[in-house]
């Protein structure tokens, strides 16, 4: 029987190229999105991939999508939560709106798309939890005190909730990837990139989406099932710990 996976942002960018190898992989997919629905449409048109459209900062609209997508494709099996955004600033300058966005969006979704799910995953004794991190959460970086904050969060939410799930058959690791050749990362100005990011990138070029899908798809996989609480970090070889 199919496995199926649910991803957060999964219509754009890095969580297109996860919710693609998933189901390559053999899984029923679900993508969900935020508000591009001209992105998500053309993606699901193009592969296939149902997309459903929910904020995942809102825990009773994470609820209602679950149910929504379990009840088009039964029982969620695997979670990645892959959506994010950036609201930069040095924190002299940065507003509260800014620092409440981005934990709202990056950080309180773990919760609010994994606490619907988990009860689910124990009474089946099977589950895998993969949460889209950031190189930016293990090393800092100016202009994102929120987001450093919230990415490095997720990595103390990943090995506590793999403690409480490894019984269960629940598996639950983190990705951190470096720079990815996205939107995200599209609207860094160029000869910021020539100068400053790519110098520092020992194999000197940006990451591509799939490079990271690769390793959702590793740790998603049944046969995964003694990796857990793990950080997998793909980022070229900038940060190593
Ligand atoms: P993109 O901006 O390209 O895509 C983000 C996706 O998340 C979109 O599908 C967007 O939906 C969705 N999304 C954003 N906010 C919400 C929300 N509130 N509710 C539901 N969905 C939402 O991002 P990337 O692909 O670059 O990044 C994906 C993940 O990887 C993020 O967590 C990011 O922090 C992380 N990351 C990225 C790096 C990079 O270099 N790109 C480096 C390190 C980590 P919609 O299409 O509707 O806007």
């Amino acid at each position: 029987m199919a496995r199926v996976a649910l991803v957060t942002g999964g219509s754009r960018g890095i969580g297109a190229a996860i919710s693609r190898a998933l189901a390559a992989a053999g899984c029923r997919v679900a993508a969900c999105y935020a508000g591009n629905a001209g992105a998500a449409w053309s993606f699901q048109d193009q592969t296939g991939i149902p997309v459903f459209q929910w904020d995942v900062a809102n825990f009773q609209a994470c609820a209602a999508g679950i149910r929504e997508v379990e009840a088009a494709l039964g029982p969620i099996d695997i979670l990645v939560n892959n959506a994010g955004i950036v609201r930069d600033a040095t924190l002299h300058r940065m507003t509260k709106p800014q620092w409440d966005a981005v934990i709202r969006t990056d950080l309180d979704s773990l919760f609010n798309m994994c606490q619907p799910l988990i009860e689910g995953m124990r009474a089946r004794r099977f589950g895998r939890i993969i949460n889209i991190s950031s190189i930016n959460g293990q090393k800092g970086q100016i202009g994102q005190t929120n987001y450093a904050a919230a990415k490095a969060a997720e990595l103390g939410f990943t090995r506590a909730l793999a403690l409480e799930s490894a019984r269960f058959g629940i598996t639950v690791n983190a990705i951190c990837p470096g720079y990815i050749n996205t939107e995200m990362v599209a609207a860094v100005p160029a000869d910021v990139m020539q100068n400053s990011i790519l110098p520092q990138i020992p194999v000197g070029r940006l990451g591509q989406p799939e490079e990271i899908a690769r390793g959702v798809a590793f740790l998603a996989a049944d046969e995964a099932g003694f990796i857990t609480g793990s950080t997998l970090s793909i980022n070229g070889g900038q940060h190593m710990c």
